[in-house]
Order: structure tokens, then C-alpha cells, then sequence
């Protein structure tokens, strides 16, 4: 085993030393050997090839890696919305869910349910609910979007249609809606990107869903408006205590929201840990390489800054051995190329995937 390389000076935006995350309890939600692999004629994908992850209450896990690394098809396959030719091949998604005023307690693997059947559609939007990239794309432009938050609380809640209009003008309001009574009549296409994105947080939360999945939800809109979309999410959270998984590129944006952060490299997790271990102590090259591509509060606007070095290879050409050798700049010839390291975890550690770290390997079944 060679000797770790000194942690870089990132220079990323650093999260709060404030906020501190103490795993309790069973997880909300547990990812265990997660594959969903896509057939095609000229072969498989393996957009998610082995994902490993826990959610517990209260914490918000950022998912973070380059476009193509799995982490959107892994919360998809969460929410069961993969399409096809995408299909889970392997894993366990285990939801669990307390005990609550009408609400039984609840345990269930969701890679097991039926993906059409009525307990997924139940457990989508009612106990999961999806803050998704592209909001234009997630309301109807036919119906207004107080209608369409009303018909996404009917489905899940015994209300009548009057309590479910008033629900939706109070989600509107508590997520900074200006006038919510008048823009509960408004169509998707005549709202800004920005109120767009909070009506489409006010249907995910209209059901009190137990776990948010956030799925880049600050992509398409212009950095002030993300900023405020960022200080609601955070708001929320710290109002409501909700779970959520927050997928992402941006490690600034991770340092802001997450508690717990999963890197992840070609539908494999490379590392995972506490946001203030990643982003101080980065164990996996990947993980060094992204975070020095992250701009300081400090650094001057106008300099280039580094980015990944290399690019995500095709799909359907997998390295051998480690993922990431041919980028990684301490990649071993003859070992990171042959074998394939496991996400293993010392005794007291967190998990990385990285033979700089650990001999153990994985058998590469594909
Ligand atoms: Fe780099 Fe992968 Fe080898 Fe670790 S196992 S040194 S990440 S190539």
C-alpha cells in the first residue's frame, strides 16, 4: 500500500464548522449494492454498478460527482422511474418509515415493488417526493399550478378538494410564493424560472413527504435566483427537519447543504463520509480533483480554474481494474489497472474505494 498524499489545499468553499450531523437510529432510507444497468444492442451500462448509501432523519446526504456518474439514475431507481431499457438488475432500496398520527410504521424495498404498481405511486409523492432539474418540464402548461398541486395532494391525502386548495396556498406562501392566493391560479409558462422552482417545491412538499430527493434543482436557473432556491431548501430543512438527498456537480453547493457526502465516479461510490472529512481530509483522488476544481471566496475571478484532469470514458468502454485510472495522477501500474479496489471502511472510518487506502478488492462481475 502506498503512502497517502498530502490533502490538498482546496480552496473550496469550506462548510459551516457550525453544523455538525450525528448519525442515530436506523437510516430513513438504505441503498445496498445498487445496480441498474441499461441493455442495449451494443451492450450493457452499468449507470449504477454496485451503490452503497444510508439517509437517516434529519440529514440532508449531498450526492456529488462529474455529468454521467450515476447519480441521478441512482435516485431515479430510488423513486423507481427508470425507464427502460434501465432496469435494477441487483440491490436493495430499504424505506423505512416510523409510526405517525395516521400513518403506520413501514418497511419496505422499494427494488422490489412492482415499478407501475399503486404502493410505489403511493410511496412517490406521498412519502419521496422529487424536487426535479427542470421545472417547465414537471407542470402541465394546459393547467394552472395551484390545480395541479391540489390533484397531487388529493392523490395522497383523505381531504376534500377546498382543504387541499387551502394545503397548496399555504406550501405556496411557506415557500416565499409572493401573493400565493393569486399565483395559485397562474400557469407554469407565466411564472419566472425562480417561481417556477419554488411552486415546484411547494407540490414536493405538499404531502409532507419523509425524504426530498433534489436533483440538481438549481441547473437551469441564473446564480442569483439559485442562491435563493439554496436559502429556501436550507430554511426548510431547518424548519421542518426534513431528509433529503441533494444531487449535484457543484462541491460549493454541497459545502452549503449537506451533512454527509457521497462521491460518486462511473455509477460507483469512490468515497463517502461527513462533510467536514471530505472536504478537509479527501481521501480519494477523485474526490482531491474535484474539490480543487471548486473556485475559494478567495481566488481571483478572472483565473482559470482546474478542472478534472482527463475525461469521463465512454459508457459502454469501462477501464479495467479502478474506474478512475487512466485520470487518477497516483494510478498504479499493474494493480489500480487489473483489480478492482472495494468501498471498504476501516474499523471507525468512512468508506473509499481507493488501494492508497485499503488492499481489498472486489470481484468485477461484468
Ligand atoms: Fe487512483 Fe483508483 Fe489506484 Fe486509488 S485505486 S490510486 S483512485 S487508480
Amino acid at each position: 500500500m502506498q503512502q497517502t498524499p498530502t490533502a490538498p489545499d482546496a480552496g473550496a468553499t469550506a462548510p459551516d464548522p457550525a453544523r455538525r450531523f450525528e448519525r442515530v437510529g436506523e437510516p430513513i432510507l438504505s441503498i445496498r449494492g445498487l445496480k441498474t444497468h441499461f441493455t442495449m444492442d451494443e451492450g450493457v451500462v452499468r449507470a449504477v454498478d454496485g451503490v452503497s448509501f444510508d439517509l437517516h432523519a434529519g440529514e440532508v446526504v449531498g450526492v456529488v460527482g462529474e455529468s454521467g456518474c450515476g447519480k441521478s439514475i441512482t435516485m431515479k431507481s430510488v423513486l423507481r422511474l427508470v425507464q427502460k431499457p434501465g432496469r435494477i438488475v441487483a440491490g436493495e432500496i430499504i424505506y423505512r418509515r416510523p409510526a405517525s398520527g395516521k400513518h403506520k410504521a413501514l418497511e419496505v424495498d422499494l427494488a422490489k415493488l412492482p415499478e407501475a404498481g399503486r404502493r410505489i405511486r403511493q410511496i412517490r409523492g406521498g412519502d419521496i417526493a422529487l424536487i426535479p432539474q427542470e421545472p417547465m418540464a414537471s407542470f402541465s402548461p394546459l393547467h394552472s399550478i395551484g390545480s395541479q398541486i391540489v390533484e397531487a395532494i388529493l392523490l395522497h391525502q383523505d381531504v376534500s378538494k377546498r382543504e387541499a386548495k387551502e394545503i397548496a396556498i399555504e406550501k405556496l406562501r411557506e415557500v416565499g410564493m409572493p401573493s400565493p392566493e393569486q399565483r395559485f391560479d397562474a400557469y407554469s409558462w407565466q411564472l419566472s424560472g425562480g417561481l417556477r422552482q419554488r411552486a415546484i417545491i411547494a407540490m414536493a412538499l405538499s404531502c409532507n413527504p419523509a425524504i426530498l430527493v433534489a436533483d440538481e434543482p438549481t441547473t437551469a436557473i441564473d446564480v442569483t435566483t439559485q442562491a435563493q432556491v439554496l436559502e429556501l431548501l436550507k430554511q426548510l430543512q431547518r424548519e421542518h427537519g426534513s431528509s433529503i438527498v441533494f444531487i449535484t456537480h457543484d462541491l460549493g453547493v454541497i459545502a452549503q447543504l449537506a451533512d454527509h457526502v457521497v462521491v460518486m465516479y462511473l455509477g460507483r461510490v469512490m468515497e463517502q463520509g461527513p462533510v467536514h472529512d471530505i472536504f478537509h481530509r479527501p481521501r480519494h483522488p477523485y474526490t482531491r480533483a474535484l474539490l480543487q476544481s471548486v473556485p475559494s471566496l478567495h481566488a481571483e475571478p478572472r483565473i482559470q480554474l482546474p478542472t478534472v484532469a482527463g475525461s469521463i470514458p465512454h459508457p459502454l468502454q469501462r477501464p479495467t481494474g479502478c474506474p478512475f485510472h487512466p485520470r487518477c495522477p497516483d494510478a498504479m501500474p499493474g494493480r489500480c489497472d487489473v483489480a478492482m479496489p472495494a468501498l471498504y471502511a476501516a474499523p471507525g472510518g468512512s468508506p473509499v474505494a481507493c488501494f492508497l487506502h485499503h488492499d481489498h478488492e472486489e470481484a468485477d462481475d461484468g
